[in-house]
């Protein structure tokens, strides 16, 4: 069984990330995980802390913790490229898979003035498009599904309240919609709590979006809070 977060942040590119790159590598790496995606945040935060920046720079910016954890881990741990997009006109959060370094310096530029809708337009047959924490308590509602891969069925961040049940819920009346699951680690006691199992090792990052539209893995469980 190999184990894999969709959802880590580290303090390069997200502030409130506690951890840096090579922190949350070690960490996973002790978990005993396969692999991690860096989910840093990509929304109002990030366009003012590069500001002055031109984009080629806040793109290298992005990558960097990437790049390096990429290094740091060589082939004991799979980094992988993902993003958390906040459009700036929309407080919901959203999880994008199958990106690509390419992609990113090309196209990123105009992402955050986008809107759900018209970026599912854009991009919805290069890139997985999945609501982080549909329903977490005073920051998130469940988006229009017509414009998502799929939702976040379980994060397992210990400092907000994700209501994971009701996007379950929604997951399992809309079968076609993708369940994905991450420990949103920002801290310590986030790392390794959420994620994926899957029975066959992936060969590499750009696997993923197979991985999941195939549906050949589970979703990590809350661990129940009395533990
Ligand atoms: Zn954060
Ligand atoms: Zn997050």
């Amino acid at each position: 069984m190999y184990r894999y977060d969709l959802h880590v942040h580290t303090s390069e590119v997200s502030p409130c990330g506690h951890l840096d790159v090579r922190e949350m590598v070690n960490r996973y790496e002790e978990k005993g995980y396969r692999g991690i995606w860096l989910t840093n945040h990509f929304h109002r935060e990030f366009q003012e802390m590069t500001k002055g920046m031109t984009w080629r720079e806040r793109a290298d910016f992005f990558l960097k913790p990437y790049r390096e954890g990429k290094m740091l881990a060589g082939t004991r741990l799979m980094v992988g490229l993902a993003m958390e997009i906040r459009f700036l006109e929309d407080p919901n959060d959203y999880l994008l898979y199958g990106l690509t370094e390419e992609l990113l310096y090309r196209e990123g530029e105009r992402w955050l003035s986008m809107n759900l809708e018209s970026f599912y337009e854009t991009y919805h047959d290069r890139l997985l498009i999945i609501q982080a924490h549909p329903n977490r308590e005073g920051s998130s509602t469940p988006a229009e599904l017509s414009f998502l891969h799929g939702m976040e069925a379980v994060n397992t961040s210990p400092r907000h309240d994700n209501g994971n049940g009701k996007p379950q819920r929604i997951l399992a009346t809309h079968p076609w919609l993708i369940p994905t699951g991450g420990s949103d680690s920002h801290r310590e006691e986030d790392v390794g709590k959420g994620g994926i199992v899957t029975e066959t090792e992936m060969d590499g990052e750009e696997e993923l979006p197979a991985l999941l539209r195939s549906r050949k893995y589970r979703v990590l469980e809350e661990e129940p809070a009395y533990r």
